[in-house]
């Protein structure tokens, strides 16, 4: 394993456990993306661009600025209806008023070799509760079993307890005391809420450091057996896995496509006011 790799996210872990050739070639070789996820290209573009935009919109809220003020941003039928939808949820409308909001809030803790990273959209902490809030501008609405999977949801509950203290007086929060829900802006009443409890934790937290051992000690990084996998991926032309690129619409692996929306916060840039 190479010097210059020193922290882990749930998104570089999610690609290790998808495929460690991925993990490689992203984390390691930080090879840019040479090839398009998805087609059609433009619009999947564009449905990303707008993700990151309405991220930025909610946390502009989320910090104080007025609802109508950011109405006249949301200048897209996307961004329109999703920021309709969000402000349509009496919790969310009225969320700044009740307890501690921390949009955007990075936490980090060790673990084994590495740092492990997480930012997320927002930590609200009311009546003894933290409640972690992560939007998705999914085109549809993923399987809740699918979401449990996911090192997202592991990850950013783990390293809430993990790491959370100071969002506490200074006491580390109990498993129980977090849940964890996933807000989807085009199916806006269903949400997925995921409550913790302390054998989860353990396991998580007992997974996590099992992986970053592994992948310290890692000397090879096979390519994927599941060829699914490789439908969407950019990396598809170094591995000799398909030029085309899987088209996002097809049923069968919806959710491989669907995450090429998710939201990395690197990417955003600011909003001018
Ligand atoms: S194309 Fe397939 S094997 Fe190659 S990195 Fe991507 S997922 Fe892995």
């Amino acid at each position: 394993m190479p010097a210059s790799l020193t922290t882990l996210s749930q998104s570089s872990l999610q690609d290790y456990i998808d495929c460690a050739r991925r993990f490689q070639l992203r984390y390691i070789d930080r090879l840019s993306y040479p090839a398009i996820e998805s087609e059609p290209a433009l619009e999947n573009e564009k449905h990303q661009q707008e993700g990151e935009y309405f991220h930025r919109l909610v946390q502009q809220y989320l910090i104080g600025i007025p609802a109508e003020q950011i109405s006249k941003l949301a200048n897209t039928a996307n961004l329109q209806r999703w920021w309709e939808n969000f402000l349509a949820q009496p919790n969310f409308r009225n969320i700044r008023e009740f307890g501690s909001l921390y949009p955007e809030a990075s936490l980090s803790a060790p673990l084994g070799n590495f740092r492990l990273l997480a930012k997320y959209d927002l930590i609200s902490i009311a009546e003894n509760k933290a409640t972690i809030y992560d939007w998705k501008t999914y085109r549809k609405r993923p399987r809740n079993e699918w979401l449990t999977a996911r090192m997202q949801t592991r990850v950013y509950r783990a390293l809430l307890v993990h790491a959370g203290a100071h969002l506490n007086n200074g006491n580390s929060f109990e498993p129980e005391q977090i849940e964890m829900v996933y807000w989807f802006s085009d199916f806006p009443t269903e949400p997925a809420r995921f409550v913790y409890t302390s054998a989860q934790y353990k396991r998580d937290w007992d997974l996590l450091l099992k992986l970053a051992d592994e992948i310290k000690s890692a000397s090879s990084y096979l390519l994927t057996d599941d060829r699914t996998k490789c439908l969407y991926c950019p990396y598809r032309s170094y591995c000799e896995r398909g030029v085309k690129a899987g088209d996002a619409d097809q049923a069968e692996t919806e959710m491989e496509a669907e995450e090429l929306f998710d939201v990395n916060f690197e990417q955003i840039g600011e909003i001018a006011f």
